[in-house]
């Protein structure tokens, strides 16, 4: 039985396969793809993805993945699964043996631990996904003999998450805005040392928004995106949230011994595309106690976990914070849980996003489907600068364990909602040398590069800054596609 994909929004439709919505961004009708139905995991079969998950990533992965994707063949996505999740590609300096587990568990003291997402290629969670995507992308687009434009803006993370996976692949090429002079000089190093013939980078003459919105008025243009084949990865993308929801099984077999115990889940929580994926694997019926949803001082997710307000902010509202991957004021995957939370209703969500869309909010704190939010497991916290620098310090002192400033939320947040008895994995979402400002300030000493990237600020870039222009943009794409 095929796997259908239907739009939070519902407008009638077909309902396209894995691989007729991978390239894409949101549902035509606006709304966002989700599984018809959740797939469900019998107990037999965790039984065996137990045994699956201790010995490789990899395996589960593709047991994982295999209910979400039915029109790949087996063999096709096995392959292109081994590939992604490899000890090369997952090793940062580690040994084979640590490198080989991919997300390994560690242990902070009995019942708290921390889920090791970081070890990928650019330093951050993102990689589990972006790396996947990649050959996917690859994979989708030789078959049909198509190629694709991938046009973003980045402040950071997700724009070195993209082009590490997408360095090289037949089909693809990236063009990414980045804001001229206002990222680390580790984060520009990352980005714009790649030499890949198909990355581009260009550096805005301006901020972050400035490069969104040039982003937003290319894609606009309907002419432009049909005819240079402009398409994106953004974090609303199904096939990174459905890659996202194998490390949840994977820290759930780490943590327990049988399929009838409990584990909680903290999640730093920025866009919901992360904790989204775990909502995912507890409808899958994986034994998920909790889903604390951590924020930073962006709280518009805490709000709405407390009282059933859903307020986003405007993007000047926003504030710049020491966790600066998680100020968000418009969480783009939250649509998803509110369409379960709602029964899957989608008129109701398009009668509440008629109100975000048009800068408001809702409130659903006096309806049914509040008091239904129990049911899901959700709880949230917030945290701010003060908090994270005492959980860094206090993280480094108690256990000699360097964190970033994005898993200090997440264990700050998690200290507030621990239970005896049910075990606390906190997911790891960067490794401290990301954010060293903040870890100096901290512990005033400065976190250990992985030895692969130390000095790549010496390496030679290759970037082209260009004007706040949305025509220099396009021209710029054209001169490239059209060589
Ligand atoms: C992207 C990111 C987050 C937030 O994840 P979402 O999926 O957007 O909620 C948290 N921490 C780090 C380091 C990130 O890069």
């Amino acid at each position: 039985m095929t796997m259908h994909y239907i739009s939070t929004r519902g407008a009638a439709q077909s309902s396209p396969t894995f691989t007729q919505i991978l390239l894409g961004g949101l549902a035509p009708d606006g709304g966002l793809y989700l599984p018809q139905a959740y797939p469900q995991v019998s107990r037999a079969e965790l039984d065996q993805w137990r045994s699956l998950a201790n010995v490789s990533y990899a395996d589960l992965a593709f047991a994982v993945l295999s209910k979400f994707i039915d029109d790949i063949p087996a063999a096709d996505l096995k392959a292109l699964v081994d590939k992604t999740y490899t000890a090369k590609v997952y090793c940062n300096g580690r040994v084979a043996a640590q490198a080989a587990d991919i997300t390994p568990l560690r242990w902070l003291e009995p019942g708290l631990g921390l889920l090791e997402l970081s070890n990928g290629p650019t330093l951050a969670f993102k990689d589990m996904a972006m790396q996947l995507l990649g050959n996917l992308f690859e994979y989708v687009l030789d078959k049909r003999g198509e190629e694709i434009n991938i046009l973003g803006a980045t402040s950071g993370d997700t724009g070195s998450a993209a082009e590490y996976a997408m360095r090289g692949k037949r089909g693809v090429r990236v063009f990414m805005l980045s804001p001229d002079g206002r990222m680390s000089a580790f984060q520009r190093a990352q980005m714009y040392s790649l030499q890949d013939a198909n990355i581009y980078n260009i550096a805005v003459r301006g901020m972050f928004d400035d490069a969104q919105d040039i982003v937003k008025a290319v894609s606009n243009d309907a002419a432009f995106k049909a005819k240079y084949k402009i398409g994106a990865v953004n974090s609303i993308n199904w096939a990174r949230v459905a890659a996202q929801v194998v490390y949840y099984f994977k820290g759930y077999f780490a943590a327990t011994s049988a399929n009838d115990e409990l584990v909680d889940f903290s999640v730093p929580s920025g866009n919901f595309g992360n904790i989204c994926a775990g909502h995912v694997a507890r409808m899958m019926g994986l034994p998920i106690g909790r889903l604390v949803m951590a924020t930073n001082e962006n709280d518009v997710l805490d709000e709405f976990f407390r009282t059933g307000v859903y307020r986003p902010r405007a993007t000047a509202e926003t504030r710049t914070t020491s966790s600066p991957s998680m100020d968000i004021s418009k969480a783009s995957n939250f649509e998803r849980f509110v369409f379960d939370l709602v029964g899957r209703d989608p008129a109701v969500i398009r009668e509440l996003w008629a109100k975000v869309d048009a800068g408001g909010s809702f409130d659903l704190s006096t309806t049914t489907h509040f008091s239904a939010l129990p049911k899901f497991g959700f709880v949230s916290g917030k945290s701010c600068h003060a908090d994270r620098l005492a959980t860094i310090r206090r993280t480094f002192e108690q256990y000699g364990v360097m964190v970033d400033t994005h898993t200090a939320d997440g264990l700050k947040v998690a200290g507030e909602q621990r239970r005896a008895g049910t075990p606390m994995l906190v997911l790891e979402t960067a490794l401290p040398a990301k954010f060293e400002e903040t870890i100096v300030e901290a512990l005033g000493r400065t976190p250990q590069r992985p030895a692969a990237m130390l000095g790549i600020e010496n390496l030679p870039q290759r970037v082209e800054v260009i004007d706040v222009s949305v025509d220099a943009v396009k021209r710029f794409i054209e001169l490239k596609v059209g060589a």
